[in-house]
């Protein structure tokens, strides 16, 4: 095909556009830099377009709104907000938990100035940053000492590499767990140095196994929950308080990485079972505890550590310590956090995490037929809207095998549009739907959609349909 010369030369410059009354009033309202980059870009995309011989558009008006359109593409944040209409709650790649309103004020208030993150007001002298949140973490759990990390990795980390460096850890080959593509027990044990000592089989763990291991080398027995997956059919593996029975025979304390480390009993509550309370694991007896902040305890990303005054000292003073210590915002909406835990009622009633799991299936359902109503005004034959039946899960390592009942609203697109690139324009607009598809429909499972952003779900699906 030939290459149009005189399309070529009609190109504007890049120079000419920036001059125009449009290029001045972007470089007003956006960074040079971008600009440039857009503008240098799109002309470019069009010249590649001449050269394979392709007739385009080159004037001014003809640039100008893919021009716009990058400008405000790169300008945009690259980390934002999203609307989770999965129905999985603890949702990592998400975000895991919302925070609390309390959280986020007390986040606000400390970010905006200086705070006492590291001074005792009282004696007018340095203070420690832990202790904003240690009473508050015994209170909660029942432990006698508490402190929080980066994150639940980094906690089992520290504790290990504090309590165990150059001595072996016996851990049961059932709990050999991989979380996240990249926290693996075994890599986590090398990098801190401990030597891990296998025992049993992946299936069955017997006491005797943990006993046959003791030795004078031995620091540590690690328990680890499975988290995110089950052995089912013939298991066994050995209870904490059997594990602490048989430590304090061979004065070997016992560690338990807890994983989500949930606060209230979801079991009394709302028959969600198979998760322990976190005051429940520490009255087993285990030395050092360790768990997420921001899967069921529905804070922010933090690791957070329990247990004896006597083994938290030698983690407190760990060099790694300093490495992997938590951010002032993250203490702010962490202790905001804990505090409403301190009246449990309260907690389940401002914890968004506590509150997507717990709250009752008739009102999810509720829910989910306002907003089948909502659609139901502006699509007419686009697409059949229907209320159904659903169920979802925890998340975040927690109660893999437990189901939670829901409600979704069903859309079932007709022929003009897919279901695939309904999908696509829900999870490409603005706010960002994130839904799943089943068969030909489309589900938006309503647990974790709050009333509050019910409105604008509807008005990005009826979008999307139109
Ligand atoms: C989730 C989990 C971790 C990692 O916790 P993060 O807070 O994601 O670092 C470690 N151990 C167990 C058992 C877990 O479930």
């Amino acid at each position: 095909m030939a290459v149009d010369r005189e399309l070529l030369r009609e190109l504007p410059k890049v120079d000419d556009l920036l001059k125009s009354d449009r290029g001045l009033a972007w470089l007003a309202a956006y960074p040079r830099r971008y600009v440039l980059d857009a503008v240098r870009a799109v002309i470019e995309g069009r010249r590649s377009e001449i050269l394979l011989g392709k007739s385009v558009g080159v004037s001014m008006d003809e640039l100008a709104p893919g021009i716009e359109t990058m400008i405000k593409g790169l300008c945009a944040p690259s980390l934002r907000p999203v609307i989770n209409a999965t129905g999985i709650v603890v949702h990592t790649n998400l975000g895991r938990s919302a925070l609390s309103e309390s959280a986020i004020q007390n986040v606000v208030e400390v970010a905006r100035g200086y705070s006492n993150l590291e001074y005792e007001i009282d004696r007018g002298a340095r203070g420690e940053r832990y202790s904003h949140i240690t009473r508050l973490l015994c209170e909660t759990t029942g432990a006698e000492d508490g402190l929080a990390v980066n994150n639940n990795a980094a906690a089992v980390l520290v504790a290990i590499s504090a309590l165990a460096r150059g001595r072996e850890v016996i851990v049961s080959r059932g709990e050999l767990v991989e979380i996240g593509g990249s926290f693996r027990i075994p890599d986590v044990m090398a990098q801190s140095g401990a030597i891990l000592r296998e025992v049993g089989t992946t299936n069955k763990t017997h006491l005797r196994d943990y006993e046959e291991a003791i030795s004078e080398k031995t620091a540590l027995i690690l328990k680890v929950h499975q988290s995110n997956y089950r052995i089912t059919g013939f298991t066994e593996e050995v209870p904490v308080e059997e594990l602490v029975a048989l430590g304090r025979e061979c004065n070997v304390p016992v560690m338990h990485d807890l994983g989500s480390g949930c606060l209230v009993d979801l079991g009394a509550r709302a028959g969600i079972h198979g998760e322990p309370t976190v005051r429940q694991a520490v009255k087993a007896g285990p030395v050092v505890l360790t768990f997420s902040g921001d899967k069921l305890l529905g804070g922010p990303q933090a690791g957070i550590i329990v247990g004896s005054r006597g083994y938290l000292e030698p983690i407190r003073k760990h060099p790694l310590l300093r490495a992997l210590r938590i951010d002032k915002l993250t203490l702010a909406a962490l202790e905001a956090t804990l505090r409403a835990y301190i009246d449990e009622d309260t907690a389940i009633g401002v914890i968004p995490t506590l509150k997507m799991l717990l709250e009752p299936t008739e009102s999810v359902k509720k829910r989910a037929q306002r907003l089948a109503a909502m659609l139901n005004k502006c699509i007419s034959s686009s697409a059949i809207v229907r209320v159904i039946e659903d169920e979802t899960y925890s998340g975040g390592g927690a109660l893999p095998m437990q189901k939670i009942k829901s409600y979704s609203v069903s859309i079932l697109p007709a022929a003009a549009i897919s279901v695939n690139a309904l999908e696509e324009r829900l999870r490409l607009g603005a706010p960002h739907v994130i839904a799943r598809i089943n068969g030909d429909a489309l589900l938006l499972n309503l647990r974790t959609v709050p009333d509050s952003e019910l409105k604008a779900l509807a008005m990005r699906v009826c979008e999307a349909l139109t």
